[in-house]
């Protein structure tokens, strides 16, 4: 994870989960904080070799990979901790993650891991879309819900720090069904961002690129072909498949490994974003009968 620079005032950290860091003045605003203490000092050690200041710390959305580091950062630096709303809350009570995970039941232990959750951070200032100035900074918040609900992704001098609204094209084979809570929001971010003109890009899970609009389109066709191949599928089961099924049978064509809990809840999550987005486009129906859910295509 070696510090990059992308023009006068921004920067990155290029790893498994990126980390942006954006130079002001005597300010110096890192954006995410990766998944834990290790990570995230390495961050630190690389700003403070360059005598970069560490003063402020944008997070972009509350996944544990994201902000799993920021209660390190708020321990030992003098900092202030900017997220959006809604996300702000489930960084400040992390439980909340896990509990939505298990469909709102009470978590059983092993879903408490530092995946799901992170130690909980307090949040200083509460923000949403729009143009906004923080003591030197001038931001753009772009929302983009999808992956997560109330997301933003940060454009300022030039780069856009996209957090997870889009993945790099690597990412995409590895992940194989990317994580989303709604396919419909995770398409019309891609879209909203397609129509921006940054000079370039760097998505939570990804490569800085300049031409990053080719890799939105490349995450926009994914997406589709997920649904074209789930709508395919229903419609040779007339007589209807389950929740359960229907998981199954998108994670066994997608060749997905998830022999974990916490795995398999998020490829069921992933899945059933695809699922709703088909019953919102009017492409499949639902209804509960003998006690599960079942789909069928319309
Ligand atoms: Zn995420």
């Amino acid at each position: 994870m070696k510090i990059k620079q992308l023009n006068d005032d921004c920067y990155c950290f290029e790893s498994s989960v990126n980390i942006g860091y954006v130079h002001k003045g005597e300010h110096g605003m890192i954006i995410d904080a990766g998944i834990d203490q290790s990570s995230i000092r390495k961050v630190v050690r690389q700003l403070e070799s360059k005598q970069l200041p560490i003063t402020h710390l944008f997070i972009t959305h509350a996944h544990a990979d994201h902000y799993g580091g920021a209660f390190y950062l708020k321990k030992h630096y003098n900092i202030k901790v900017i997220a959006p709303k809604l996300e702000a809350a489930i960084v400040e009570n992390p439980i909340i993650e896990p509990i939505y995970m298990f469909q709102g039941n009470a978590p059983l232990d092993e879903l408490r891991n530092k995946f799901l959750e992170g130690p909980p951070v307090q949040v200083d200032q509460v923000v949403d879309e729009g143009t906004i100035e923080i003591d030197r900074f001038h931001l753009e918040l772009i929302l983009t819900p999808g992956h997560s609900y109330h997301q933003l992704a940060v454009a300022t001098e030039g780069i856009l720090y996209a957090a997870d609204s889009y993945f790099g094209e690597e990412e995409l084979d590895k992940h194989k069904i990317p994580f989303i809570i709604s396919a419909k929001d995770t398409i019309a971010s891609l879209k909203k961002l397609v129509e921006t003109n940054y000079d370039g890009a760097i998505p939570g899970h990804g490569r800085f690129e300049t031409n990053y609009h080719e890799t939105l389109q490349t995450n926009i066709k994914y997406h589709q072909k997920i649904l074209d191949n789930l709508e395919k599928e229903l419609k040779n089961h007339p007589e209807g498949c389950s929740h359960e099924e229907i998981v199954a049978k998108l994670c066994e064509m997608y060749e997905i490994k998830a022999d974990q809990l916490s795995m398999f809840l998020l490829f069921r999550t992933a899945v059933t974003s695809y699922i709703t987005a088909l019953i919102e486009e009017g492409k499949i129906k639902h209804e509960v009968k003998n006690y599960r859910i079942v789909f069928y295509p319309s």
